[in-house]
């Protein structure tokens, strides 16, 4: 069942609570795990890699996770089609994130960019071919220093102060799309049409089946703006990320190290700390000083 904006309005409030408080996976009935040990058989990992695959330091099993500032590693090398597309497809899924066939009404919240559109800074005539090739995840950096939460008229986009997560009040949004026109990395798409189908408008934008696939988690309105939002309902119920858990259990599977990886940026022992320890990382367009909280290692 579809939930509409006044529906929407009601269950979230003023708050990101609207995201915490009815987790995604939970009311798929199946988590991205459960929904991946259906497709895939026994696994093999190095004991050396085990670690990285860990939930977030400091976590209890069934309670919120939580850090001062969440961030993410993406290990590229680690990254293939096949991965970068379960993650698509996880994120869109959990998150009701419709399929939509005009090219120019798409919502993205993760999806695959090259390499020169990534790092358009760090492109050269001489950059290895094997790299162009690879399948660069690009999502809301969630930046420390965001620009698209300064211009956004109604407060409707702001960072969270426990984490750092931007996150979205859609009953606040009026459609402006100062912060699509702020975010340097495109990561915000824009509802031009209504999101589950209707006489009309079924042929260009619908779900998979004809219904959001997960029906506790609201639906948008026409008229507003989303993005990924670091997965904060499922935050709030101590699961990560649905595309860090779908791309590790693949990454288990393919006995390679794992492509994602989330955790505590402050927390000197986190998962996340000891790869940028481990590898020379790059983040998106540093020169403008945003400071994105996601991370590549390429
Ligand atoms: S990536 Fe864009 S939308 Fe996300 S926090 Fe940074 S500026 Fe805002
Ligand atoms: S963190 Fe969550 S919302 Fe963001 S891209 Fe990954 S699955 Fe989607």
């Amino acid at each position: 069942m579809a939930v509409n904006r006044r529906k929407f309005l009601k269950i979230g409030g003023a708050s990101i609570l609207a995201f915490g408080a009815k987790p995604a996976a939970d009311a798929l009935g199946i988590s991205p795990t459960e929904w991946l040990d259906e497709k895939l058989g026994g696994f093999t990992i190095p004991e050396t890699l085990l670690h990285l695959f860990r939930k977030p330091a400091g976590s209890v099993a069934g309670e919120a996770l939580t850090a001062k500032r969440w961030a993410m590693v993406v290990n590229v090398r680690a990254l293939d089609e096949e991965i970068a597309e379960a993650c698509k497809e996880a994120c869109h899924r959990v998150h009701n994130v419709p399929e939509i066939d005009n090219p120019k009404h798409e919502i993205k919240w993760i999806w695959q960019e090259e390499y020169e559109h990534v790092f358009p800074g760090q492109q050269h005539e001489h950059v290895d071919e094997a790299l162009k090739k690879l399948p660069f995840l690009v999502m809301c950096n969630h930046c420390f220093n965001p620009p698209c939460c300064r211009v956004c008229p109604t407060k409707a986009t702001f960072k969270r102060k426990k984490d750092g997560i931007v996150l979205m009040d859609m009953h606040r949004c009026i459609g402006c799309r100062f912060c699509m026109a702020a975010c340097p990395f495109g990561a915000r798409s824009f509802n031009w049409i209504i999101p589950w189908p209707r006489a009309g408008a079924e042929e260009e934008r619908r779900f998979k089946g004809k219904e959001p696939p997960t029906p506790d988690y609201p639906t948008r309105a026409k008229g507003v703006v989303e993005k990924c939002n670091f997965c904060a309902e499922r935050l709030a119920k101590g699961q990560i990320p649905a595309c860090v858990e779908v791309s590790q259990e693949l990454c288990k599977k393919k006995g390679r190290e794992p492509a994602l990886v989330f955790g505590d940026l402050e927390d000197p022992d986190s998962e996340v700390r000891q790869l940028l320890r481990l590898h020379y990382t790059i983040r998106r367009k540093p020169e403008l000083g945003s400071h994105p909280n996601v991370y590549y290692i390429v």
